[in-house]
C-alpha cells in the first residue's frame, strides 16, 4: 500500500483506535472503495490539515470581503474571480471535512453504548454469520453440496501481525553457545553423545533442549527459527510430556462465555488456530445464558482397559471369561485391582471371546486423573493374580483394542468410556431469532436431515454432530488433555426438538466417552494448568476426588451444546432458511395434507 494512503489497519480503527470489529475484513467490496483521505497523494494526518487550513482560510477571506462589501454598500451577488475560487475551494474542503469527521460523529450519536453484555458481540455474530454463510470452512467444512459457492475472492495482503509476535519473541535471544557445550553439540553431531541422554548426563533440562536443537539444526541443515525455545519449563515435562525436546509450539487461546452450566459460569479456554470457532461458541454460550442456562448430567463415570490373553483352547477363554463374570468372584478380584492406587475402583469387567482369545475390558473409577496409568496398573495386579488359576493363560498384551484407546470403536459410542455426559438447554424463540438468526423449525428440520439422518447415512460411528470435535480438541489443547482421545471424546448425538407449541427450542448433545482429568499427564503444566485454575478444576479435589474432572467434563458438553447451536444456526441461517422462503413451506398448514 503507498504511503499517503490509509493501512488496512487504520480502515479497521475508529479515531479513537477502538479496533472496528474485523468488520470491514470479510466485506470483499468494501476493500475497493476509495475514501475521502486518499484523495492527495500524502500521509493522511497531512490531507487533514491542507483541507483544515484550506478550509478556514476561505471562509476568513470571504468573511473579509463580504464585510468590505457591506461597508462600500456593494452588492453581495456581484463576486469576482478571487471570491469564486474561494468559494469552490470552500465547499471542497467542506466535503472533504464533512466526509471525513462527519459520518462518524453522526453515528457516534446513534449508536450509543447498550447496556447489555452481550450487545457488543453482535457485531462479531454478523461476521461469523457471514463466515458461516460459506466463504471458509467455520467450525468444520461446509456442506458444500447443497449449494456451489463463489471463488473465495484473494484476500488483501494481511496486516503483519505474526511476524510481530516473533519479532517479540525473538528478543529473548539465546545465548550462542559456551566453549563446553559447543564441544558436546559437537559430540551430538557426531553420535558420540546421545540426543536422549542429554538431560541424564547434564541435570539441566533447558541446556539439554539447547544443545539438541543446535545439533538438530547443524545435522538437517535446517533452521528452528520461529520455534521459541526460551520461556519454558523443560524440567516440568522431563519423564511426564515429552522426550527429547527442542523447544515449543504457541497455540493462541481464546475465551468462549461465559457459559451458564448448572447454575455456574464458567469462561471456556479454547486453543484453536482454527479463525471463527471461538467466536461461534461464544454466540452459542450468549443464546444459553440469555434462555436461562444449560443443565448436564453425568451418566457414568470409567475409564477402561482391555488385556488380551491367549489360551490353547477356546473352552479355556471360556472358563476364565465366566470366572471373572461370576459375581462371587467379583470382590477379590476388584480387591486385587484397587491395590494399584487410592482413586482406582473397579466398576465393572465386561468379557469378549474370538476363538482362543478372550478380552476383558475393566472399567474403574479414577478420581480426578483421567486414568489411563491407574486402570492400566489395576489390570495388571489382576493379571498377576489370575495367572495363578489359570497357569496356561498366556498375557499377550495389557491392552488388546477393545478398550478402546484412540481409535474410533462402537465399544466405547455403546457402553462409554472416560465420562459419558448429557447436557441439555431450552432456547427461547426470540433468542433463536434475535441471537442465532433463524428459526426453531430450521433447525430441527436440519438436525434431523444433517446431524442424525446425514450421518446415517455416511455410516458414522459416534458422529451424529456438527463439529463437536471443534470444540473437544480446543478445550483438551487448552486444558492439558490427551488430545488424540479427541477421537472417542468427540462421539456426540446432538438432538432438537420444537416445544411449547413450537416456539421453543429442546436442544441437547449426549456424550458418552469424555475422557479428561485435571491431574497427571499436560494437566500440571503451566499454562495448561493457568486455564483448568480458570474452569476452577485445577488440580485434585480433595474433599471429593473425582469432582473435578467430572466438572471439566459437563464444561466440554457444555461447549459443545455452544458449538452446536451457533454452527447449526449458521448453516441454517445461511441455507435453509432461504430455502423455506422459496418453497414456502411454512406457511404451508400440514394438518390439512392427507392421503386421496
Ligand atoms: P492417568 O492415570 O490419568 O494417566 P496418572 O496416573 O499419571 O494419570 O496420575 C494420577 C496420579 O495422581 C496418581 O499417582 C494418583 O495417585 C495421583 N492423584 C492425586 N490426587 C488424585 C485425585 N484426586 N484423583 C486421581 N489421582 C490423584
Amino acid at each position: 500500500m503507498e504511503v499517503g494512503k490509509r493501512s488496512a489497519m487504520e480502515q479497521y480503527t475508529t479515531k479513537s483506535g477502538k479496533p472496528l470489529k474485523m468488520k470491514v475484513k470479510f466485506v470483499d467490496d468494501e476493500k475497493d472503495v476509495v475514501k475521502a483521505s486518499d484523495a492527495l497523494p500524502l500521509p493522511l494526518y497531512i490531507t487533514n490539515a491542507v483541507f483544515f487550513a484550506l478550509f478556514f482560510s476561505v471562509v476568513y477571506f470571504l468573511l473579509t470581503s463580504w464585510r468590505e462589501k457591506i461597508r462600500t454598500n456593494t452588492p453581495l451577488h456581484i463576486i469576482n474571480l478571487s471570491e469564486i475560487v474561494a468559494i469552490l475551494a470552500f465547499v471542497a474542503s467542506f466535503i472533504y471535512l464533512l466526509g471525513f469527521f462527519g459520518i462518524d460523529f453522526v453515528q457516534s450519536l446513534i449508536l450509543q453504548p447498550s447496556n447489555d453484555i452481550w450487545a457488543a458481540d453482535d457485531d462479531e455474530e454478523e461476521i461469523i454469520l457471514k463466515e458461516d454463510a460459506r466463504k471458509v470452512p467455520c467450525g468444520q467444512a461446509l456442506d458444500f453440496s447443497i449449494t456451489k459457492m463463489a471463488p473465495i475472492a484473494s484476500p488483501e495482503p494481511a496486516p503483519k501481525v505474526a511476524p510481530k509476535v516473533f519479532e517479540e519473541k525473538a528478543m529473548i535471544e539465546t545465548p550462542p553457545p559456551t566453549e563446553e557445550d559447543e564441544g558436546i553439540i559437537k559430540a551430538v553431531v557426531a553420535g558420540t553423545i546421545p540426543s536422549y541422554s542429554l538431560e541424564t548426563k547434564l541435570g539441566d533440562c533447558k541446556r539439554a533442549a539447547s544443545i539438541r536443537r543446535e545439533a538438530l539444526q547443524r545435522v538437517t541443515g535446517k533452521s528452528l527459527e520461529g520455534l521459541p525455545l526460551e520461556g519454558f519449563d523443560y524440567e516440568s515435562i522431563l519423564g511426564q510430556c515429552c522426550e527429547m525436546p527442542v523447544g515449543y509450539i504457541t497455540i493462541p487461546v481464546g475465551i468462549a462465555g461465559p457459559l451458564m452450566l448448572n447454575g455456574r459460569e464458567f469462561s471456556v479456554p479454547m486453543a484453536t488456530t482454527e479463525g471463527c470457532l471461538v467466536a461461534s461458541t461464544n454466540r452459542g454460550c450468549k443464546a444459553i445464558n440469555l434462555s436461562g442456562g444449560a443443565s448436564s448430567v453425568l451418566l457414568k463415570d470409567g475409564m477402561t482397559r482391555a488385556p488380551v490373553v491367549r489360551f490353547n483352547s477356546a473352552k479355556r477363554a471360556a472358563e476364565l471369561k465366566f470366572f471373572m463374570e461370576d459375581p462371587e468372584n467379583y470382590e477379590t478380584i476388584s480387591m486385587v485391582f484397587n491395590k494399584s492406587s487410592r482413586f482406582g475402583r473397579l466398576q465393572t469387567v465386561k468379557c469378549a471371546v474370538a476363538g482362543k482369545n478372550l478380552y476383558m475390558r475393566f472399567t474403574c473409577s479414577t478420581g480426578d486423573a483421567m486414568g489411563m496409568n491407574m486402570v492400566s496398573k489395576g489390570v495388571q495386579n489382576v493379571l498377576d493374580f489370575l495367572q495363578n488359576d489359570f497357569p496356561d493363560m498366556d498375557v499377550i498384551g495389557i491392552s488388546g483394542n477393545y478398550c478402546s484407546d484412540k481409535k474410533p470403536a462402537a465399544v466405547n459410542w455403546i457402553e462409554g468410556r472416560g465420562k459419558s455426559v448429557v447436557c441439555e438447554a431450552v432456547i427461547k424463540g426470540d433468542i433463536v431469532t434475535k441471537v442465532l438468526k433463524t428459526n426453531v423449525a430450521a433447525l430441527v428440520e436440519l438436525n434431523m436431515l444433517k446431524n442424525l439422518t446425514g450421518s446415517a447415512i455416511a455410516g458414522a460411528l459416534g458422529g451424529f454432530n456438527a463439529h463437536a470435535s471443534n470444540i473437544v480438541s480446543a478445550v483438551y489443547l487448552a486444558t492439558g488433555q490427551d488430545p488424540a482421545q479427541n477421537i472417542e471424546s468427540s462421539h456426540c448425538i446432538t438432538m432438537m426438538e420444537a416445544i411449547n407449541d413450537g416456539k421453543d427450542l429442546h436442544v441437547s448433545v449426549t456424550m458418552p466417552s469424555i475422557e479428561v482429568g485435571t491431574v497427571g499427564g499436560g494437566t500440571q503444566l503451566a499454562s495448561q494448568s493457568a486455564c483448568l485454575n480458570l474452569l476452577g478444576v485445577k488440580g485434585a479435589n480433595r474433599e471429593a476426588p473425582g469432582t473435578n474432572a467430572r466438572q471439566l467434563a459437563s464444561v466440554v458438553a457444555g461447549s459443545v451444546l455452544a458449538g452446536e447451536l451457533s454452527l447449526m444456526s449458521a448453516i441454517a441461517a445461511g441455507q435453509l432458511v432461504k430455502s423455506h422462503m422459496k418453497y414456502n413451506r411454512s406457511n404451508k398448514d400440514v394438518t390439512t395434507v392427507t392421503s386421496a
